[in-house]
């Protein structure tokens, strides 16, 4: 038995499922998850000492490599001054001037501990301001797991094949409305049946939990223009987009205005950290500004502000998000010629840092059940080819991929003769 094995057979003594979130279980592919050891650069190593080109880079926080130098270093530097303080901060302050800078449609911003915790809150403000109960979202997106946003939604809830989590009383559920992604349509239907009713749309502008599907032209302007029409807020959930597909994210690769943007991932570098922050009047509704709750013992801690700091301050250098894009472009569309050169039928989309490929024979994929028409077998195989040779993809073929600054030329290469072999035996 392997190490990774061993220690799995263990967990699933004290842990359900034997990890602390599901799609690490590899039930998406079949066979043992690699338990992690530590990770540097573009690698992750397992406790068996194999290492890993990785393309999950922790699901999207890791965008500057594994344990890089400058927050590794911060983050040593903050621990000295205590862990945990419960009280203001001018850290802080620096991050929420720092995320104002950056994306420039929030106003204000509140720090939270998880992107969970940031939808869950922007929909409770949403739903406090405008004093309407419904909100909308899409099929085969993810939020986060707060109980109205577990309608319908995508990642793991997905993999494991229940996108509506049993556990949401009806009377819950029955307030979010579940929208097409990609088809304006589908929104507008809702709207003409529920004019005063709704409090907010919220979406992931590139959708990266049913693989990875982008928005096609004129969708998230046309949602804006909804929105304004019937007086509901336009929440972007950039969690998994944010700082990742640009410097603005995905509202200022696509010159989108949100009334409230959620923020996670990137953002902590590492670290549990999550926000969610928009237009003045709207944030000023929230406690203790305001009447709508919203609070955390662990909110702005000190040592996740300073990881997310020397990671933001990082990310603002120059032409990074052109080389970090073409990076992502190079694996995509390496991959998409590996399996023509083989005659094996693949779909691949990219944006930024992230991107999806489909065993699939149609070439444009903008919807959700065209992913679930792909060939299943046909990525578990790729998957555990890859794995053996020591490329480290999302264990699941409902999750986008994602790039950092520390894949170089090599590991690229390496990464595609790799899916060249695979492919090639998969023949
Ligand atoms: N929103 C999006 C778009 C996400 O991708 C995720 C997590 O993958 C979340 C929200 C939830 O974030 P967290 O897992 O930090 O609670």
């Amino acid at each position: 038995m392997t190490r990774s094995e061993t220690l799995f057979e263990q967990a699933k003594k004290t842990i359900p499922g034997g990890v602390n979130s599901p799609v690490r279980a590899f039930n998406g592919v079949g066979g043992t998850p690699r338990f992690i050891e530590k990770a540097d650069g573009a690698y992750i190593y397992d406790a068996d000492g194999k290492a890993y080109i990785d393309y999950v880079g922790s699901w999207g926080p890791m965008i500057l490599g594994h344990n890089h130098p400058s927050i590794r270093e911060a983050v040593l530097k903050a621990v000295h001054n205590g862990l945990s303080f419960g009280a203001p901060t001018e850290l802080e302050v620096i991050m929420a001037e720092k995320v104002i800078e950056m994306v420039p449609s929030m106003d204000q911003v509140r720090m939270v501990s998880s992107g969970t915790e940031a939808t869950m809150s922007a929909i409770r403000l949403a739903r406090g301001y405008t004093k309407r109960d419904k909100i909308l979202k899409f099929e085969g997106c993810y939020h986060g797991h707060a109980d109205c946003l577990l309608v319908k939604a995508g990642s793991g809830a997905l993999t494991l094949g229940q996108p509506s989590s049993p556990g949401i009383p009806e009377d819950f559920a029955k307030h979010t409305l579940t929208a097409v992604y990609n088809d304006l349509e589908s929104v507008q239907s809702f709207f003409d049946q529920y004019p005063e009713d709704i409090a907010c749309i919220i979406i992931e502008p590139v959708a990266g939990n049913m693989n990875c599907i982008p928005p096609v032209p004129g969708f998230l302007e046309g949602l804006r223009a909804i929105c304004d029409k019937y007086g509901a807020l336009f929440i972007i959930d950039e969690v998994m987009t944010g700082f990742r597909v640009s410097r603005s994210g995905a509202q200022g690769h696509y010159g989108v205005t949100p009334d409230l943007t959620t923020l996670g991932k990137v953002i902590g570098g590492g670290m549990p950290v999550g926000a969610f922050g928009g237009k003045k009047d709207v944030m000023q509704y929230l406690a203790p500004a305001g009447p709508v709750y919203q609070a955390g013992t662990l909110s702005g801690n000190p040592i996740a502000m300073t990881a997310g700091l020397a990671q933001l301050d990082a990310l603002c250098a120059d032409g990074l998000y052109e080389e970090l894009a073409a990076k992502t472009k190079r694996i995509a569309e390496g991959f998409k010629a590996a399996a023509d050169k083989h005659g094996i039928p693949m779909a691949i989309n990219y944006v930024g840092g992230m991107f999806g490929f489909f065993f699939t024979d149609e070439q444009h994929i903008t919807r959700f059940d065209q992913v679930t028409r792909c060939n299943m077998d046909h990525f578990r195989a790729f998957y555990h080819g890859m794995l053996d040779e020591g490329v480290y993809l999302a264990p699941s073929a409902y999750e986008a991929g994602f790039l950092s600054m520390a894949h170089g030329d090599k590991e690229i290469e390496e990464t595609l003769a790799a899916a060249d072999r695979v492919l090639a035996r998969m023949k």
